[in-house]
């Protein structure tokens, strides 16, 4: 924006091009993260209803310079929907395109407007008989973009992949305003280089998606869940293998998890039920969602029974009813919240090679005991390689008194983690939070491509300036 009555220009058309319940009063919820690491600013809000009044929006901050940033549900946690420097951008919501254009049972397939809520779509595709399995715990405020912005993961990858590999078209506006048709429902389609698959997870910095085709699943028959005992990491992801055997693409979700998870729920949230009388260093949650005919608690003793004799696993727990299952979950699902409640020093989500993970777990206690003394809860989607690998202060300190030693910690765990080939970033993205990490780590031919990517897409730099790139 060059001056003051550029700036009144830009106001006065956007007003005129949109109708007025369009355009939104600047509300803290669109300028606040959920860990309130960043405030943001905006020059203003609009909440188009459709893509082409988002086009128009585009159209209108490309010719005047303005910045644009893209909203979904504001629970993006790498600061990606939330500017807070440079020029005070246009922030585009996508809160009123919430509809569910059209589904295709038959096809397993989807369409739905950008600013769908991830827990209406579950409910859409239920009552047409079909699942769409993308599942997170912010599912009641993220938005289809977001979700898709971000690349989501959560906890059914394993089975379903992210939201990537749930998605088969895009609209999409692109920095220039045009608008890409792209809601194909084809799960073939070679004609040549794959934007779709370039604008999910570029977190808002090529293109306003406004719409997307999603890939939907039947829904399995029946559900089981059971919480094992393992001796360690390397024979869980035999029993991961294990399970596989058994059960096929019927394993769900594998999730990880230590005792510190138990000891920092029954420290701060005594109201989840513990298991365990006597809490396991290592254990894991397996959940499986089976065909009609197959009795999934039945697969999951006989799994038990064989990892059993094959030393895999020493206790376990087959959830008999479904408030049973939700107890289990609960527990998973709570964790993120006491550890909140503790305060880390710092705290990395990181995936590696699923041959490299046990290794990883012992190399990262070995590293931060060398920094200092620490509690570190380490759990995870494990049968995606991916971890929550959490540094805590001990009894009787908080986090303030490491305060000095966090960026220590931080490079020592992505040292390792990018030495042992895996990704300082499994989930939620770059966002704001770790474009210095991505430009550490990044392979340097990666880079150079991704900026070129990003100056061929948008000349003028004004989609989500400063996230996943530096501003040059
Ligand atoms: C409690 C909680 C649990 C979570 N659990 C998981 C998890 O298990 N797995 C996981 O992967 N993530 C998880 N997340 C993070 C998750 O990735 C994001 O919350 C979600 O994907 C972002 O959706 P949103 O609609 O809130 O997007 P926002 O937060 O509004 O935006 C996120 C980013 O996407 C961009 N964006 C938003 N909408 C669009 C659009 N229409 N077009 C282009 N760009 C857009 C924004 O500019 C920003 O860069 C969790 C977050 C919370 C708060």
């Amino acid at each position: 924006m060059k001056n003051d009555a550029s700036h009144a220009t830009f106001l006065n058309d956007l007003k005129s091009a949109l109708p007025p319940a369009a355009l939104r009063d600047p509300a803290p919820r669109y300028l606040h993260e959920p860990r309130g690491r960043w405030t943001g600013h905006a020059c203003a809000i609009v909440a188009p209803e459709t893509a082409g009044q988002a086009a128009s929006a585009l159209r209108l901050a490309a010719a005047a310079g303005v910045p644009v940033v893209p909203f979904g549900g504001g629970t993006g946690l790498v600061g990606g929907q939330v500017a807070d420097g440079g020029a005070a951008p246009l922030l585009i919501s996508l809160e009123r395109m919430t509809r569910i254009r059209a589904i295709y049972p038959d096809e397993n397939a989807m369409v739905v407007e950008a600013g769908a809520i991830l827990s209406d779509v579950h409910d859409a595709a239920s009552a047409a008989g079909r699942l769409f399995p993308l599942s997170i715990a912010a599912k009641g405020s993220a938005r289809i973009g977001g979700l898709l912005a971000t690349n989501a993961g959560g906890v059914n990858v394993l089975r379903y992949g992210n939201a990537r590999d749930l998605c088969l078209g895009l609209e999409v506006v692109m920095p220039s305003g045009d608008i890409w048709h792209g809601l194909k429902r084809l799960r073939k389609d070679n004609t040549g280089y794959d934007l779709r698959n370039l604008l999910i997870g570029s977190e808002g910095t090529l293109g306003l998606i406004t719409a997307a085709t999603l890939k939907l699943a039947p829904r399995p028959a029946g559900e089981g869940t059971a919480l094992i005992v393992v001796d360690s990491p390397a024979a869980a992801l035999k029993l991961l293998a294990l399970a596989r055997d058994h059960m096929g693409e019927g394993v769900s979700a594998f999730e990880l998890m230590h005792r510190q998870c138990l000891a920092f729920l029954a420290e701060t949230m005594p109201q989840v039920r513990q298991p365990f009388a006597d809490p396991p260093e290592w254990f894991v949650l397996i959940d499986v969602g089976l065909a009609r005919g197959l009795d999934p608690a039945g697969a999951l003793a006989a799994l038990f029974a064989d990892a059993l004799s094959a030393g895999l696993a020493s206790d376990g727990l087959i959830a008999q009813s479904e408030a049973q299952r939700a107890d289990f979950w609960s527990l998973r699902e709570s964790v993120p919240e006491a550890n909140r409640h503790i305060g880390s020093v710092s705290s990395h989500d990181v995936s590696l090679p699923l041959g490299a993970v046990a290794e990883f777990i012992e190399r990262g206690a070995e590293v931060i005991g060398a920094i200092g003394q620490f509690r570190i809860n380490c759990f995870g989607h494990l049968g995606d390689g991916n971890l929550h690998y959490n540094v805590f202060p001990m009894p009787g300190h908080s986090r303030a008194d490491h305060e000095d030693q966090r960026d220590t910690i931080k490079r020592a765990v992505h040292d390792l983690v990018h030495d042992m080939e895996g990704s300082v970033s499994a989930e939620h993205g770059i966002g704001r939070l770790k474009v210095e990490d991505l430009e550490r780590y990044a392979d340097p031919a990666k880079l150079a491509a991704m900026r070129a990517i990003k100056a061929a897409l948008d000349p003028q730099g004004i989609m989500n300036p400063g996230a996943v790139l530096r501003v040059p």
